[in-house]
């Protein structure tokens, strides 16, 4: 049963272009511009009367864009919630202008050990992402810990957990890593790894949503009865300024946004696309987090009930409960 209609989420590309080259991801190889201040101003006022409520600025590395904390400024104003990702090599710098600006920080580390973590990175950043811990807990921020999880780091989760969040106070939000187009990520995670993660979701302070557990349990995502609901329940936003359909890992056509997104997404080329989401031959056994996530939300079947008590959980530790209201 369809519980919301509308779309709930931005995935806002700011830029392709990251200060990373993570082995998992391919994204960092695409040269790309950066969004204009101007059109996000008017996607904004689209994004809000499509009904859309968080706005996740993406990338890439989100922080490369230099105005990064203006955008976010007339996300917060406008009312939406909002979420960033970062490696943390930028946040240092711009900690004081992005304070209060981001609902959700999310800082990424998938190891305990600086030379581990820097060599799935491709750059030393473990360094930075310490440092970006003390100065957010210094201007007063809640970042999480974003963990992505693969066969080959999931012993190390109890040494993130014991000596870096649970000392800090931060949630450890456990990411299981997915698989997409041709990215080799070296690590699917098997039944027994899937059974370690749920033990952990458990836990106080960890935050794992049980349904992306469930649903690659499940052989991910099925064309026949698709789960996916990337297109109605999410926007996506390129640096090109183009809406893109039905997912950016699908990217299987893009539309130039012209401050006219509120009518693009509901024109009929859009919606036709809309509705073969999770459809496609190569959504078949799909397990992307950032689309399931919201799919899970708008749509109650078994992995929203499963995805609902990680997210009271979550909003509890956080106080953001309220926020949730949709
Ligand atoms: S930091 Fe993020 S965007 Fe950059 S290469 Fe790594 S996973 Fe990709
Ligand atoms: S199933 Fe996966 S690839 Fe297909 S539309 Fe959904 S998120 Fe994209």
């Amino acid at each position: 049963m369809r519980l919301i209609s509308r779309p709930v989420l931005c995935n806002y590309y700011v830029t392709y272009r990251c200060n990373a080259s993570c082995a998992f991801c391919d994204i960092w190889e695409r040269p790309s511009p950066y969004i204009t201040l101007d059109n996000v101003r008017q996607n904004l006022i689209h994004l809000k009367k499509l009904g859309v409520k968080v706005i996740d600025f993406t990338g890439g590395e989100p922080l490369l864009h230099r105005q990064m904390p203006e955008m976010l400024r007339l996300a917060k104003e406008a009312g939406f919630i909002t979420t960033l990702t970062t490696n943390a090599l930028l946040y240092p710098k711009y900690a004081e202008q992005l304070r209060g600006q981001i609902d959700m920080l999310h800082f990424s580390l998938d190891s305990p050990d600086k030379e581990a973590h820097d060599k799935s990175r491709g750059v030393a950043c473990f360094d930075f992402v310490m440092r970006s811990i003390q100065i957010a807990k210094e201007l007063g921020e809640k970042p999480d810990i974003l963990f992505t999880v693969f066969a080959e780091n999931i012993a190390q989760i109890e040494r993130v957990y014991r000596e870096i969040t649970l000392p800090n106070g931060l949630v450890l939000m456990l990411n299981p890593v997915f698989e997409y187009n041709t990215v080799a990520t070296n690590g699917n995670l098997s039944p027994e790894d899937l059974k370690i993660l749920r033990k952990w979701g458990k836990k106080k302070y960890v935050y794992l949503n049980d349904a992306f557990v469930q649903l690659r349990l499940d052989g991910g995502n099925h064309i026949d009865k698709p789960v996916c609901k990337a297109g109605s329940a999410t926007v996506v936003i390129s640096p090109e300024n183009k809406l893109i359909l039905p997912c950016y890992h699908l990217g299987l056509e893009e539309f130039q946004i012209e401050n006219n997104l509120y009518e693009l997404y509901h024109s009929a080329p859009v919606q036709r696309l809309v509705a073969l989401e999770g459809k496609h031959a190569k959504c078949e056994g799909c397990a992307i987090n950032c689309y399931m996530q919201p799919s899970f939300a708008v749509n109650v079947n078994k992995y929203f009930w499963l995805a609902l008590p990680s997210t009271m959980r979550y909003n509890y530790w956080k106080g953001t409960w309220r926020k949730l209201k949709w």
